[in-house]
């Protein structure tokens, strides 16, 4: 089933807010058998929408609308969609003595500017929330069938779950399996050329790369489920070392798992990533189990007094080398008294290089019982991005050591 998507909010346009709502939409109903075939981004303005909703594409008969339905003078969705589609507003008094119990119980007093949340349309109907207070609306006429949400990322996602995924499953009747094989340590054209014998031919299933700086998602899309497993399995020979989850785990989790699993505890002694490894491990729900705590060991003299890295070290190496990294993840395991301990020194950029040692250059080690493993990374020169690279790459580090010992 091919379905439009509108976006409403000046927000959105200007920037201030990045559109994550039409990512997860698109996702999400993939897997019972539609698809987002047309999107528009609108502010919010009535004459805007009504324009869109004139444009609609032929072929599509269902449209997701998300935003501009709150109770504030901007919020026009709701007016707007009434006028178009021909429908009068009804005061719920019901909802609206609901919404008021709610108040009461948090001792506040529901301002009226929230009445038009308790308006709802004489034909169609509303979409409860579970997790605010404007309800959705569901509205038809002979052209389409057009469901109105929140802008909110969770009260849409609420809704969608609860009754607009469902209903056009119920419309579809089809499903598409999608599986997705989560990718790190392989650039795409690595892994491309690795598979190139299983992407060859893969029908009935389409396998679509989708990378970021940090790794590569290869999404497998499927309406039978046997031929995805078959095709999994093969590209699984290829690359299997490269992949550490499915679906949307993040590479912190995994990590996590496998320490918990096999009950060692972690810490980390980070300079140029500034605490980011510690952040992401300390993401996940029960990371106390197994991350005991981190030193952002900013400076050479905090090298040398909270982790022991000797002056020599310094002087000699540098604080940008293998030498500082494997001084700090020793100080590191014997300051937290951890079984490892993970150290991350680099130049992140953009200052603060030489010719020997350049921006993106970044030094991790690991160590754990008598392992010593030490790796030099050359990575590109945006600030951020080697950040987020270096904490990949050092939880990566982390993931191959377990699988290996
Ligand atoms: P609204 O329902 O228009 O009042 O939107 C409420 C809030 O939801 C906005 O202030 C944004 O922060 C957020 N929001 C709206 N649209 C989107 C979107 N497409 N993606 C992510 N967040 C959004
Ligand atoms: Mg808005």
């Amino acid at each position: 089933m091919n379905v439009g998507l509108i976006t409403i909010g000046n927000e959105l346009l200007s920037g201030f807010t990045t559109d994550t709502n039409s990512a997860w939409i698109g996702q999400s109903i993939l897997e019972v058998g539609a698809e987002i075939t047309w999107h528009v981004t609108i502010g919010d303005q009535a004459n805007k929408i009504t324009a869109v909703l004139d444009q609609i594409p032929e072929d599509i008969k269902v449209v997701l609308v998300t935003g501009g339905l709150g109770p504030t003078h901007d919020d026009i969705t709701q007016k707007t969609l009434f006028e178009y589609f021909g429908v009068q507003p009804v005061f719920d008094e019901n909802y609206w003595n609901i919404l008021n119990a709610r108040m009461v119980k948090r001792v506040r007093v529901m301002p009226v500017i929230n009445k038009n949340q308790a308006i709802r349309p004489d034909k169609g109907s509303v979409i409860p929330n579970n997790s605010g207070s404007a309800r959705g609306l569901h509205l038809n006429n002979d052209r389409m069938d057009v469901f109105a949400m929140p802008g909110v990322p969770r009260e849409m996602k609420d809704m969608m779950s609860s009754t607009i995924i469902p209903w056009i499953h119920d419309k579809t009747k089809s499903k598409i399996y999608v599986r997705t094989l989560r990718t790190t340590g392989a650039m795409e054209s690595v892994l491309a050329e690795k598979m190139a014998d299983v992407t060859e031919d893969t029908r009935p299933v389409t396998v679509a790369f989708l990378p970021q700086f940090t790794g590569v998602d290869i999404r497998l899309m499927c309406p039978e489920k046997n031929p995805l497993i078959e095709i999994e399995g093969k590209i699984r020979d290829k690359v299997d070392k490269y992949i550490y989850a499915t679906g949307t785990v993040d590479l912190e989790e995994i990590v996590g798992d496998m320490l918990s699993e096999r009950g060692y505890t972690v810490a980390t002694a980070e300079s140029c990533t500034g605490g980011l490894i510690g952040h992401r491990l300390t993401n996940v729900p029960g990371s106390s189990t197994y991350f005991l705590g981190g030193v952002i060991s900013y400076s050479n003299d905090m090298k040398m007094k909270t982790l022991g890295v000797q002056e020599n070290t310094l002087q000699e190496f540098g604080a940008v080398s293998k030498q500082t990294a494997t001084e700090m993840a020793h100080g590191a395991r014997d300051f937290f008294g951890s079984d490892l301990a993970i150290a991350v020194t680099g130049i992140a950029g953009p200052g603060g290089c030489t010719a020997e040692k350049p921006v993106g250059l970044v030094y991790i080690t690991l160590v754990h019982n008598d392992t010593v493993w030490a790796k030099k990374f050359k990575f590109f020169t945006d600030r951020k991005l080697n950040n987020r690279l270096s904490s990949q790459v050092a939880l990566n580090m982390v993931r191959i050591h377990l699988l290996n010992g």
